[in-house]
């Protein structure tokens, strides 16, 4: 059997303050761990092995896990890496997160050594989602709620609380950064294709995408910009898509759930 999936590359990105280190876990999850005087902070384990490894690597001692949401393959590193370092859990106020310290809620504030993340709260992919928003850094960790060309599945709400969720995040400022939990953009911008094939901006940047997985980089950062131009999911009341989509005239999060659907499907 060949196989397509490529070992995406680690990137390092210099930011004022900090530093960004996007880390590859498992077959397409994220771990991001923010650096500043030595120090860490690390969005959601996916494994704790190779992110201790990769600590140790750059010689920094871990302060913080920001946990999004209680799946496995955004926790499984927690109780592992909390013995290694003593590092303080936060994540959503659910019983399902290993070693979580410090529960957190909508407007709850975390710092991260320069970089001040508000707490926003996504349901949607599961009843506890939240993601980390830092408004000066202009810097959002979506998790499973937000992705590159798409969004998490409902595993836990309906529609309409996705919706409500996704539409939180598309208020944002168009030059956020968004991070998201796993590598699926150039699946979720083929599954968009398919139905717009002469969509200008979904076309430019299936091309991106495209040439990036081709070299194994990740497509991240992607932007709210960036998203409101070319995520399927964000642009379900845009009467356009409607159209293309055969669900013109339907209320928003009725077509957004079709899509989610179809996208199950794809
Ligand atoms: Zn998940
Ligand atoms: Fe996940």
């Amino acid at each position: 059997m060949t196989s397509t999936l490529h070992r995406t590359q680690s990137v390092i990105l210099q930011r004022e303050g900090y530093t960004l280190h996007i880390l590859p876990v498992l077959e397409d999850n994220y771990a991001y761990i923010i650096e500043w005087d030595g120090r860490a902070a690390v969005v959601d384990l996916p494994d704790g092995e190779p992110v201790l490894k990769y600590l140790k690597q750059q010689g920094l001692s871990l302060e913080l896990v920001l946990n999004t949401h209680a799946h496995f393959d955004h926790v499984a590193g927690n109780l592992e890496v909390k013995e290694a370092t003593g590092c303080t859990i936060v994540g959503p106020a659910t019983d399902s997160i290993p070693g979580l310290d410090r529960p957190v809620r909508e407007g709850d504030v975390v710092m991260a050594g320069p970089l001040r993340f508000t707490v926003l709260e996504t349901p949607g992919h599961t009843r506890h989602d939240i993601v980390y928003y830092a408004e000066s850094g202009h810097v959002l960790f979506s998790g499973d709620t937000l992705f590159a060309g798409g969004c998490g599945r409902l595993f836990e709400c309906t529609e309409d609380t996705m919706w409500d969720s996704l539409v939180k995040l598309r208020d944002l400022p168009d030059e956020t950064e968004v991070f998201p939990g796993h590598e699926y953009a150039a699946d979720n911008l083929a599954f968009a294709h398919q139905y717009l094939p002469d969509h200008r901006e979904l076309t430019a940047r299936l091309d991106v995408v495209c040439a990036l997985r081709s070299d194994q980089f990740p497509v991240v950062p992607t932007s709210i910009g960036i998203e409101k131009a070319a995520n399927i999911f964000f642009l379900a009341d845009d009467p356009e898509i409607q159209a293309a989509l055969n669900l013109s005239g339907c209320e928003p999060a009725v077509a957004f759930g079709e899509i989610r659907k179809r996208k199950d499907r794809f």
